[in-house]
C-alpha cells in the first residue's frame, strides 16, 4: 500500500548522548518504549486479517500462561472444550465463554497470578468501580504498565500536541494532604511520565478536581492560560458550559484531552464552541488498559488499539456487530499476565464503526454508551462539583457487589447497594467517613440495600445521579 508522508511526525525524543539531539540516540527503557511506538506506526496500517493473526498469536501466549498457572482458567478452558495449546483462530476463539464483571468480582484472588515470567516485572494493585459501579481489585504487571505508556505516547503523537506548551490538568491529585482546606494546586517542571520521560516538554500545573467548583476551574484556567488542557469528560463539559455562560475566553488553549469518562456529543460541541478546538477523547479502563483512541483526522471515530487488546463488539446472540450496530464490549488485554482477562465483558455498550478514511486499518468504534457524563454533585451552598465520593476505594468493602449514588437534597445522599451481606455498623460508618472525606462535605448518607440496579431507560448505567430540581 502506498504510504503518504506522515502529517503527524513524532516529536524529537530526549537524547541519552551529550551534544547530540537529532536523530536522538535514546537510552535505557526509553529506547525500548520508542521502538514499540515505531512498531505501532507500522501495525496501524496492517491488513485487517494480518492484524487479527498477530492478535491471536499473542493471545495464544496469554492463554497458555493462564492455563499453565491458574486453576480458574485451566478449568474454564476444559469446560469450554478449548485447547489452550492449539493455535487460535476465530472459530476456536468464539468457543470461549464471555467473562462477566460479576464473575471476576466473585472469583476474587483466583483471577490474580503471581507466577509471571521474570521479565514482566513486579505486580502492583489498583482498584476500580468501572462504569457499572461494580468494584474490582486489579493486579497489573510492570510490563502491562509499559504498554499503557506506549499507547499513551501513541495518542500524544497522533494528535500532534504542542509538547513545548503549558499543560493544565484538572483531576484528582492524591498527594493532597487529607487536612488541606481550599484549592490544591501543584506545579511541575514538565508534563510528567510517560510524555516527559521520552520527549522534552513545557511546564505543568495540576488542580485537584476534588473540593473545587466549576467556577474555581474556570478562574484557574483563565489565570494559568494553558496551551494544553486535560480534564475528565464530565468536568470539561461543565467547564465549557460555564465559560460560555459567563463569556470567559481562554485563547491560549490549543488542545484539550478528555479522560475518565467519554464525552457526549453535546459536551464535545460545548468544548468546541468555548475553546475552538476538537477535544481528544479515549476509551480506556484500569483493568484492561487502552481500548480505543480518537482518530486524529476523523474525530467521530475511535480507533481500537488492536495491538493492546482484542476488542469485540457483540450482539445479544454473540455474533459480531456490523457497522452501526450497538453491542456489548468484550475485551482481552494481551499483555497483563498478572490478571488475565480473556473475553471480558467490561460492562459497556458501544456502536461499531466502519473503515476509517484516514487510512489506518485499526477497527473503529463510533460511540461508547455507559461512560458518559455524570451529573454534578450540588454542595449546600448551591455550587456544583464533580462527584468524587470515593468510588475508587469501594473494593475494600468486600460486601459490595454494585453501587449507585443518588443525591436527594443539598445535604442528603442515597447510597444504593447490591450486597452479598449487609455492611456491619463499623463498615457503614467507614463508608460514611469515606464519602465525607472525598466530597468535602459531611452529607447525611442513607445506605439503601437493593436487589439490583438497572440501567436507565436509555440503556446507560448511571453511577451518580442528582435528583434535586435545579
Ligand atoms: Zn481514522
Amino acid at each position: 500500500m502506498e504510504r503518504k508522508h506522515s502529517s503527524f511526525p513524532l516529536p524529537i525524543p530526549l537524547s541519552a548522548v551529550e551534544g547530540v539531539i537529532w536523530p536522538a540516540p535514546a537510552g535505557g527503557m526509553q529506547a525500548v518504549t520508542l521502538a514499540a511506538l515505531h512498531e505501532l506506526e507500522h501495525s496501524q496500517h496492517l491488513a485487517p486479517e494480518a492484524l487479527r493473526a498477530r492478535q491471536f498469536l499473542q493471545a495464544g501466549h496469554l492463554v497458555a500462561h493462564a492455563a499453565r498457572s491458574m486453576p480458574f482458567w485451566a478449568a474454564r478452558f476444559r469446560d469450554a472444550g478449548f485447547d489452550p495449546q492449539a493455535p487460535i483462530d476465530a472459530t476456536a476463539w468464539a468457543r470461549l465463554p464471555i467473562l462477566t464483571r460479576r464473575e471476576v468480582q466473585d472469583a476474587g484472588a483466583a483471577m490474580h497470578c503471581a507466577k509471571l515470567p521474570a521479565q514482566h516485572g513486579g505486580v502492583t494493585t489498583d482498584s476500580t468501580s468501572g462504569s457499572t459501579g461494580t468494584p474490582l481489585t486489579v493486579k497489573r504487571s510492570a510490563l502491562s504498565l509499559f504498554y499503557w505508556n506506549v499507547f499513551a505516547l501513541r495518542e500524544a503523537t497522533w494528535h500532534d500536541i504542542d509538547l513545548a506548551g503549558k499543560l493544565v490538568a484538572i483531576r484528582p491529585d492524591w498527594t493532597r494532604p487529607a487536612d488541606h482546606k481550599g484549592a490544591w494546586i501543584k506545579r511541575h517542571a514538565n508534563w510528567g511520565a510517560p510524555i516527559a520521560t521520552h520527549f522534552p516538554t513545557g511546564p505543568a500545573v495540576v488542580l485537584d478536581v476534588r473540593h473545587s467548583t466549576i467556577a474555581d476551574h474556570a478562574a484557574f484556567i483563565q489565570a494559568e492560560a494553558p496551551g494544553h488542557l486535560i480534564g475528565y469528560g464530565s468536568s470539561l463539559e461543565a467547564l465549557a458550559r460555564h465559560c460560555l455562560a459567563h463569556g470567559i475566553r481562554v485563547p491560549s488553549i490549543r488542545s484539550v484531552y478528555s479522560q475518565g469518562d467519554v464525552l457526549t456529543p453535546g459536551g464535545r460541541a460545548a468544548c468546541r464552541e468555548a475553546w475552538g478546538v476538537e477535544v481528544v477523547d479515549n476509551y480506556s479502563a484500569v483493568e484492561v488498559g487502552h481500548i480505543a483512541t480518537q482518530c486524529p483526522v476523523h474525530p467521530e471515530n475511535l480507533h481500537v488499539q488492536a495491538e493492546s487488546a482484542i476488542v469485540e463488539l457483540l450482539r445479544e446472540d454473540g455474533a459480531p456487530c456490523a457497522p452501526g450496530e450497538v453491542g456489548r464490549v468484550v475485551v482481552t488485554p494481551l499483555h497483563n499476565f498478572a490478571m488475565p482477562l480473556i473475553r471480558y465483558a467490561i460492562g459497556d455498550l458501544a456502536e461499531a464503526g466502519g473503515p476509517c478514511a484516514c487510512g489506518r486499518t485499526l477497527p473503529t468504534i463510533t460511540r461508547v454508551h455507559g461512560r458518559e457524563r455524570r451529573d454534578l454533585l450540588r454542595l449546600p451552598d448551591g455550587s456544583g462539583v464533580v462527584p468524587y465520593y470515593g468510588s475508587q476505594a469501594l473494593a475494600r468493602f468486600p460486601e459490595i457487589i454494585q453501587h449507585q449514588v443518588i443525591q436527594r437534597s443539598l445535604t442528603r445522599l442515597e447510597f444504593r447497594v447490591v450486597a452479598r451481606a449487609p455492611l456491619d455498623a463499623r463498615a457503614e460508618s467507614e463508608l460514611r467517613e469515606l464519602i465525607a472525606a472525598t466530597t468535602g462535605h459531611p452529607f447525611d448518607v442513607d445506605i439503601v440495600y437493593v436487589d439490583a440496579i438497572d440501567r436507565s431507560s436509555s440503556g446507560k448505567f448511571v453511577e451518580f445521579r442528582c435528583a434535586i430540581d435545579t
